[in-house]
């Protein structure tokens, strides 16, 4: 199996190349990549590298991913989450070859507690969310073969994540205040990219099973239950923080206003991902235990 990996060094990109190298051989391309394009802001050039490598495979882990800045360049964002996944869908249907894509829980408005599924009606609230959307909508125009994965609150080692900002604030203050009212699921990127590998083993056999899932951890918290547990989870490993946990103070949305509006409810399920491939989703505190383990001992 040939494929083509997009946006190799971002959270999910980096997972990706350890994650598909059993799969077969991985052509890994990142937006300043030399030889073959892989610039997002130049949609029509991926089509030429689509057609140089010939992939059975395209996975494309790039985005425009600044939640906010998008507000400000909304052409850019749509460029790079609409555009350019359309044209890959559009070489991928010409080829035979299969796309997968990244999208998000920011596709919905966020109302209500429970969590959505896969037909829930979108609604995005931000530049970000509704280019993601179109971006989805063109890979499915398209008739590519594809699997979209939404995902939310991604975590990497590598780069920068919510986890390494509150150790560092927890080392530097003595209170630090988090948001309590928006509700998620963590999400590594290296499980993504084990479930990227490991539907896309299953889809060779069982083409059918192509389409739209959600792909998040289990469990659920808010970014302050997220903060609370990073931080006692690195005291309890010795590291130096200098915040009480009573001192984790629980603030609104509405004490943090920023450019770009985000869904309070990002609870997704995952039902659909599980039943199709026969998967496992472990607890979001698994992943985020691993993440504190490599980030300090490296520390
Ligand atoms: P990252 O921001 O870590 O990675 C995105 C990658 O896209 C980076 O390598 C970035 O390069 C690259 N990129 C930026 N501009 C261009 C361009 N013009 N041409 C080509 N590549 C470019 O994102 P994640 O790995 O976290 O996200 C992967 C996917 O998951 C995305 O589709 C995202 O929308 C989705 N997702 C992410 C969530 C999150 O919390 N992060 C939540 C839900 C969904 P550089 O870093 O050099 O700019």
């Amino acid at each position: 199996m040939k494929l083509l990996l997009l946006g190799k060094n971002g959270q999910v990109g980096w997972e990706l190349q350890r994650a598909l190298g059993v799969l077969g051989r991985v052509t890994a391309l990142d937006f300043d990549s030399t030889e073959l394009s892989a610039d997002f802001s130049q949609p029509e050039s991926l089509a030429a590298t689509v057609r140089a490598v010939r992939p059975d495979v395209i996975v494309n882990a790039a985005a425009h991913t600044a939640v906010d800045k998008a507000e400000s360049e909304p052409a850019l964002a749509r460029t790079l989450n609409a555009t350019a996944p359309g044209v890959l869908a559009r070489e991928a249907a010409a080829l035979g070859a299969w796309l997968v894509h990244y999208s998000t829980d920011y596709v919905f408005d966020g109302s209500g507690h429970q969590a959505r599924d896969e037909e829930a009606p979108t609604g995005p609230l931000s530049v970000y969310g509704s280019t993601k959307l179109e971006g989805e909508q063109a890979i499915r125009a398209s008739g590519c073969k594809h699997l979209i994965l939404r995902t939310s609150w991604v975590y990497g080692a590598r780069g920068g994540n919510f986890a390494k900002t509150m150790l560092r604030l927890a080392a530097e203050r003595d209170t630090l205040s988090v948001i309590d009212d928006q509700f998620g699921a963590p999400t590594g990127a290296d499980l993504l990219a084990d479930i990227t590998a490991q539907a896309l083993r299953q889809l060779r056999e069982r083409p059918a099973l192509g389409g739209t899932y959600h792909a998040v951890a289990a469990g659920e918290t808010s970014w302050h239950g997220y903060a609370r547990f990073v931080i006692e989870a690195a005291r309890a490993r010795g590291q130096a923080i200098k915040v009480a946990p009573e001192a984790v103070a629980p603030v609104p949305t509405s004490a943090f206003p920023t450019p770009a509006r985000r869904p309070l409810n990002s609870r997704l399920a995952t039902h659909k991902l599980r039943a199709a491939f026969g998967l496992h989703l472990p607890p979001w505190q698994q992943g985020v235990e691993r993440l504190l383990a490599e980030i300090t001992s490296a520390s």
